[in-house]
């Protein structure tokens, strides 16, 4: 079976084409177009507007690339939710007129649970992961009980990636900020104290953020506020991480999201996985962003499982939760 997804949750437009081969993703094509704002962050409408400017094209390039016909496509998927309104209205419009125009299904997808699926799909020997998901918007620890991917830990306020490009914009950086933190922090030689805030398995960000933020004003060496940004976030990420191991016993841990290209975070993620004996997964970095090859791919999984979905269904949902989902496709 051979699906089309399209990703348009925030600051990405995404599509990708993918076929199951044997219970693997094999993607087909995988393009990703990008709206930056020119200052500030993202405006959801601006973002949209982006949007609709290049989905027509990024589809034909896609089927192109991926070697297929229209014809040959046997389902449209698209990112339902969560996300910014304009935005999920514009990838879900799209999949609608695809998926009339060549007459075939659609299904609506949630974006988090595909970021967990693209790595089981795609990573040899991903079976059962706790997923630490770390990307602009969202920061969750996922995992499978009970039918439903539950959420064992988030953030309070805001997500990892959106601290770190929200920290990156107040001393000059341009966005993306994670990479460029990530350079500066190499250059750090002394750690600043900042709030470690964990509340039960939840994270909050927003007291470190203002507090990094002090540091500069004070005149403290930029490379040691980064590196210390880092040290502090990304040990109360994978502290929570590893509490949901132990908490439902699961010996592999996936990174997922945006952030989890940065090599600290894996470094420490790793290490904690190490020392449990459990198996440590990252994807590669083009199924790890927003992508449109993670929405076709669970749009297959859902499908193949028996789940159908009419238009009337297919309106978008901004607070999809990653729990509201009924995972049909897992024993
Ligand atoms: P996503 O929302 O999943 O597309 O991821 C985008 C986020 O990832 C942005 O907030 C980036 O700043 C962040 N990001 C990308 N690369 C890195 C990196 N190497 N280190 C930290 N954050 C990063
Ligand atoms: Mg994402």
């Amino acid at each position: 079976m051979i699906c089309l997804g399209i990703e348009g949750t925030a600051h990405s437009i995404g599509v990708g084409i993918i076929k199951d081969v044997k219970g693997n993703c094999h993607i087909f094509s995988n393009l990703i177009k990008t709206y930056k704002p020119e200052k500030g962050g993202i405006h959801p409408r601006e973002a949209a507007n982006h949007h609709a400017t290049y989905i027509a094209d990024l589809i034909s390039e896609s089927v192109q690339k991926a070697g297929v016909d229209f014809a040959d496509i046997d389902l449209v998927s698209f990112s339902q939710g969560p996300g910014l309104g304009p935005c999920l209205r514009t990838a879900a419009t799209a999949a609608r007129a695809l998926a009339l125009t060549i007459e075939k299904p659609i299904m609506g997808v949630n974006h988090c649970v595909a970021h967990l699926e693209i790595g089981r799909g795609t990573v040899r020997g991903c079976t059962d992961p706790v997923l630490l998901y770390v990307s602009g918007a969202n920061t969750q620890v996922i995992a499978f009980a009970e039918g439903k991917y539950r959420v064992f830990g988030e953030t309070l306020d805001i997500g990892i990636g959106n601290c770190l490009d929200k920290f990156g914009r107040a001393i000059g950086l341009e966005f993306p900020c994670g990479p460029k933190i990530e350079e500066l922090a190499k250059k750090g030689a002394r750690y600043l104290p900042l709030p470690y805030s964990i509340k039960g398995m939840d994270i909050a960000f927003s007291g470190l953020l203002t507090a990094a933020e002090n540091y500069i004003s004070k005149g403290k060496p930029l490379e040691d506020v980064c590196y210390s940004i880092q040290e502090t976030t990304f040990a109360m990420l994978t502290e929570v991480t590893e509490r949901a191991m132990a908490h439902t016993e699961k010996q592999e841990v996936l990174l997922g999201g945006g952030v989890a290209s940065n090599k600290r975070l894996r470094e420490m993620v790793e290490t904690m996985a190490r020392d449990r004996g459990a198996k440590f997964f990252v994807p590669s970095r083009d199924v790890c962003v927003d992508n449109g090859a993670m929405i076709a791919w669970l749009g297959f999984l859902m499908y193949d499982s028996g789940l159908r979905m009419s238009i009337d269904e297919s309106i978008i949902n901004q607070r999809y939760r990653t729990d509201m989902v009924e995972v049909s496709w897992r024993g």
